[in-house]
């Protein structure tokens, strides 16, 4: 630490020479998060002091987080879920895990999850000392239910599906996992944190949500693309007993118990998704949608014109490609099968797609002359 401070000039020039470092998300086709909307701003800085962790100090931004939770849970067929508004999908995972060891109490416990699962199933699962059983993805990336019928057993404590996959933009087939978990009374946990706040907004989408009554738990995002600030995550779960299977004593605080993982919880990014949705409502959340769709549309139809195909027809903005380069100054992933990968976010406008395609243009151009 500096002996003596220095003066604010001095300081925001630091700041602000420090952040024309990042990137910001110019040319980034591999993020899923977003630039906020500005209503999320303006809400964020509102709040900007809050604190979750002890909410009998903010009662309104506790209501906030409670609205948040219910306006969640009425889109994802369950108005009267529970849930918390966490720090992202990771947190979710972590908790949903954690209940579900919890309820289970099995000595050695395992939980299924797809081959298409995010890392955060690692991170879980090696907190938890719980074993990952992983099961393949059938032909179209989705995750195979036959075998997922073979790796259950009696130490089997939950089972995860993901509504939106991380890196192929699929939705495994909650539907027959919802049964699976029914049937062999499991909880079923899916991993929503990306197509939770995408697949209610398309006509069509097959059910993911607590309309199946196998799901036990869901995890979605609006720090992704509910367009809010990070970090802005929420777990959402059926029933109230589920949640507080993770309620701990918190005696100095001004709420005598709590279920959440975080002490210090932020309250800012939860007004921001609030603001969000509040202002754009459904249809607009259906507008920014199906524009970040259309835009996918449009990337894999410009890709296979160069002789790139897409892996699979993707059920979100999410979409992979064979294709081996990377035209230089663009910012893309690849899958851990090796396939290209874009997620077609807000930031993405048609102009950017449109440049990229002309960037894959002159790249394959450079290739044959
Ligand atoms: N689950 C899915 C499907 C994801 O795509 C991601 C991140 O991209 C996560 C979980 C983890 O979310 P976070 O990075 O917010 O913890």
């Amino acid at each position: 630490m500096r002996e003596h401070g220095c003066s604010e000039d001095s300081l925001f020039s630091f700041l602000h020479a420090k952040k024309s470092e990042d990137r910001g998300y110019h040319r980034v086709l591999s993020s899923m998060c977003s630039l906020p909307h500005p209503v999320a701003v303006r809400a964020h800085m509102l709040f900007l002091e809050t604190n979750l962790g002890d909410p009998g100090l903010f009662l309104g931004t506790a209501s906030l987080e409670a609205m948040l939770i219910a306006r969640l849970g009425n889109l994802l067929h369950h108005p009267r879920a529970a849930g918390y508004a966490t720090s992202g999908g990771t947190e979710s995972n972590i908790q949903a895990l954690r209940i579900a060891k919890k309820r289970a109490a099995a000595t050695s416990p395992n939980v299924v999850v797809p081959e298409s699962a995010h890392f955060s199933f690692d991170k879980a699962c090696d907190l938890l000392s719980v074993e990952m059983r992983t099961v393949p993805s059938d032909a179209q990336f989705r995750m195979d239910a036959d075998c997922v019928q073979d790796a259950v057993d009696r130490n089997t404590i939950a089972i995860v599906g993901v509504a939106g996959t991380t890196e192929y933009g699929t939705v495994d087939p909650i539907e027959v996992l919802s049964d699976i978990a029914v049937d062999r009374d499991l909880l079923l946990h899916v991993d929503a944190a990306f197509g939770g706040l995408v697949l209610p907004f398309i006509d069509g989408s097959e059910p993911f949500d607590f309309a199946l009554p196998g799901v036990a738990s869901i995890s979605v995002d609006p720090h992704k693309m509910g367009l809010s600030t990070i970090p802005a995550g929420c777990l959402l779960t059926r029933d109230e007993k589920t949640l507080h299977l993770c309620t701990v004593d918190t005696p100095y605080l001004t709420v005598k118990h709590a279920c959440t993982l975080s002490g210090t919880r932020p309250g800012a990014p939860v007004a921001s998704a609030i603001a969000v949705m509040d202002y754009l409502g459904r249809d607009g959340m259906q507008a920014i949608v199906a524009g970040c769709m259309k835009n996918t549309r449009r990337l894999i139809a410009g890709m296979e014109t160069y002789g790139y195909p897409v892996a699979v027809e993707p059920a979100v903005n999410v979409a992979a490609f064979s294709c081996p380069g990377v035209p230089p100054g663009w910012i893309v992933s690849r899958t851990r099968r090796g396939h290209l990968r874009i997620v077609c976010m807000p930031h993405v406008h048609r102009d950017v797609i449109e440049l990229f395609l002309e960037a894959i243009g002159e790249m394959n151009a450079g290739k044959t002359d």
